[in-house]
């Protein structure tokens, strides 16, 4: 039923390995310091408690949630969420991912601008994802409204990529924002830093990845309405 395009391999491969290989480091990195524990016998849920108090932000809960790095901020609900092993870890690599999803509570309560952005383009975003597909799909199903269809996905898929755009340098200064809260209350010791953030940068790596995969789905899409119209 699906005829398979060899010019989607070119654009789709290289994403694919970076994800892949992201995930690796991550795994690895991770791995590793969630067997180092900290010096401080500081529990995750404890850390991010402890940054969120310090910054007045006693009303913000800190929750555990099932699941694998299921680790993340609520704005919604301006409610932080960690999974089982990093709220309860006292390792390296758990207070590190407690620290991060507590530095986007710190951006939410800074009213940093791209995290706002980040939020407002949400629910286009999951809009964007629903339809994109559909409307790729029936791009090849009525092949005469082709050239429309690809062009409607073409704006849907840009929405989507923006959004990861937008996502990176969030990330990034989360995790920049973590470490500076982590040093400057003791909460983790010199010798521990580098491990931090060893696992805070793998993590944005798979944020990259995911940029540089949409960026090139983006391309391939774009190609295919140029192909169309010869
Ligand atoms: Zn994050």
């Amino acid at each position: 039923m699906f005829y398979f395009d060899p010019l989607y391999l070119m654009f789709a491969l290289p994403g694919l390995l970076i994800g892949i290989w992201a995930q690796i480091k991550l795994s690895s990195a991770y791995g590793k310091y969630s067997q180092v524990p900290v010096e401080s016998g500081m529990t995750g849920a404890e850390a991010a408690r402890e940054i969120l108090d310090r910054a007045g932000l006693n009303k913000v809960p800190v929750q555990e949630v099932p699941g694998h790095l299921t680790d993340h901020y609520d704005p919604a609900k301006r409610a932080l969420f960690l999974s089982s092993d990093n709220f309860h870890g006292q390792t390296v690599a758990a207070v590190g991912v407690a620290a991060h999803e507590s530095g986007h509570a710190l951006q939410h309560q800074a009213a940093y601008g791209l995290f706002n952005f980040r939020m407002a383009i949400v629910p286009a975003t999951q809009f964007a994802s629903m339809a994109y597909m559909g409307v790729f799909i029936a791009g090849f199903i009525f092949r005469a409204f082709f050239a429309q269809c690809i062009l409607i996905a073409i704006a849907l898929f840009a929405v989507m990529t923006l959004f990861q755009l937008v996502t990176l340098p969030v990330e990034y200064d989360a995790s920049r924002r973590a470490k500076e809260q982590l040093f400057r209350l003791g909460l983790v010791h010199e010798q521990e830093r580098a491990g931090v953030s060893k696992v805070l940068d793998a993590a944005a790596l798979t944020y990259v990845a995911a940029l540089v995969s949409s960026v090139l789905q983006l391309l391939y899409l774009l190609t295919l309405a140029r192909n169309s119209r010869r």
